[in-house]
């Protein structure tokens, strides 16, 4: 299929801030992408837009029951001016298997990728060029389907919208403070926890705000059957660095498979670090926090890619990781991957791909 391209008149364009101006998620750049799902027919019209509303009916089921899915990723200005993206194909990949999850229909990993690229290459100009900016892309697929009634919709809507966002640390590498909860889960093995779908993050609200209002940056998740495995931070995954052993949390379902985590484990790895999955209980970090062997605690993801803890907030007890500052490995792995991403460290893995103009 040909992705026809309809590029937006000067009137459609849209006003793009400063790069000191950059907040995430609040500004979105002048094109689109679209494509439409019927079961009987498949995809049709893959098309670049300029940025509007969409229209749909009152009756969409992904307004009732939460069909829905994304992706996350970036694209990265180098200092020669050229577009990068990173590890792209892990991204459709994983869209394909939350689609699998949530009952909606795949798209063709190549046909993705090149819409992906199509909208980078038409929207260049908003890839910003501040230090630690880039431009965020946000790759969706919703179930259209005008019908009440709880079942796979036969109809939907795959968009792409991007738009460029600053640095996420302006001020410097910042340790957080994070509150565990013991009340509120996020998943369940057997559940969405493995699938990038809009329920989980519709089920993480609750918890954010107690979290935030209490003064904490972000919760810490525990399994929901014994309340006792730590399973992510906020949107995170997360690794404990306990003594010269990184140690995170096993996929086992009710963890999202992230790209960073990968990224992570390979980078150890290929450092020599051993970096072992297993379970890992809440008693077990509280311990070995108060015993000194926990050297580091870090969250990954696109956004932050890494994010240090500071110190931990479980059952009115403050536990403070080392110092409370910034780790040697998370600060090394922070450096090497935003180095790959920017094009100034090299990529023994290959993990950049260039958006050629
Ligand atoms: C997106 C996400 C992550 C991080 O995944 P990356 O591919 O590294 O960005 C981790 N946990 C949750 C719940 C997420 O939604």
């Amino acid at each position: 299929m040909k992705i026809v391209i309809q590029p937006a008149r000067p009137e459609q364009r849209r006003d793009r801030p400063a790069g000191d101006k950059l907040v995430f998620g609040k500004n979105f750049s002048d094109h689109m992408f679209l494509m439409d799902y019927r079961e009987n027919g498949g995809w049709r019209d893959p098309r670049v837009v300029p940025y509007d509303n969409l229209t749909m009916d009152p009756a969409a089921m992904v307004l009732h029951y939460g069909q829905g899915i994304f992706e996350g990723l970036k694209a990265y200005r180098w200092a020669d001016g050229r577009i990068h993206l990173f590890r792209p194909e892990k991204n459709v990949e994983r869209f394909n298997r939350s689609a699998r999850r949530m009952c909606l229909p795949e798209v063709d990993p190549n046909l993705h990728l090149e819409a992906i690229e199509a909208l980078v290459r038409i929207d260049a100009e908003w890839v910003p060029r501040s230090a630690g900016s880039s431009l965020y892309i946000r790759p969706t697929m919703i179930a259209t389907e005008a019908a009440l009634g709880v079942r796979p919709a036969h109809e939907c809507l795959f968009y792409i919208i991007t738009g460029p966002v600053g640095a996420y640390y302006p001020e410097g590498f910042n340790p957080v403070r994070i509150y565990v909860s013991d009340e509120y889960v996020r998943t369940v093995r057997g559940g969405l926890g493995e699938a990038k779908t809009m329920a989980n993050y519709a089920a993480s609200l609750y918890a954010q705000e107690i979290a935030k209002k209490k003064g904490f940056t972000q919760v810490l998740w525990l399994d929901a059957v014994e309340r006792r495995y730590v399973e992510e931070v906020g949107t995170m995954n997360i690794f404990f660095r306990i003594d010269d052993e990184l140690v995170t949390p096993p996929l086992t379902g009710s963890i999202l498979p992230g790209i960073t985590r990968d990224s992570v484990i390979q980078l150890a790895g290929h450092w020599g670090i051993k970096v072992t999955e297993r379970l890992i209980s809440i008693d077990e970090v509280m311990e070995t926090i108060e015993t000194g062997a926990m050297k580091e605690i870090f969250g990954a993801g696109t956004a932050a890619v890494i994010s240090p803890v500071g110190s931990l907030f479980f059952k009115e007890k403050t536990y403070k990781v080392q110092d409370g500052g910034v780790g040697e490995w998370s600060r090394r792995l922070f450096d090497e991957i935003t180095g790959i991403q920017y094009g100034e460290k090299e990529d023994p893995f290959g993990w950049v791909r260039e958006v050629k103009p």
